[in-house]
């Protein structure tokens, strides 16, 4: 049994995407393309936006991913 190859992904884009915390349970995902997720209580919810948008758009993840 043979591992299949690595590959770079298909998509290749500079935009990153990050999560900004305003301030207890207000914290949003936004992303150097332009998008920009609703607000949310929870940031772990936030997180998950800018995940998905990271895996959807091929944008890729800041680091760190959250700015307080
Ligand atoms: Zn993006």
């Amino acid at each position: 049994m043979t591992a299949p190859p690595l590959s770079p992904p298909a998509v290749v884009s500079r935009d990153e995407v990050g999560v900004h915390v305003r301030g207890l349970g207000c914290s949003y995902a936004t992303c150097t393309c332009g998008w920009t997720a609703r607000p949310r209580h929870l940031r772990a919810a936030a997180e998950q936006d800018a995940w998905t948008h990271s895996i959807e758009s091929g944008c890729a993840p800041a680091f760190p991913l959250v700015n307080r």
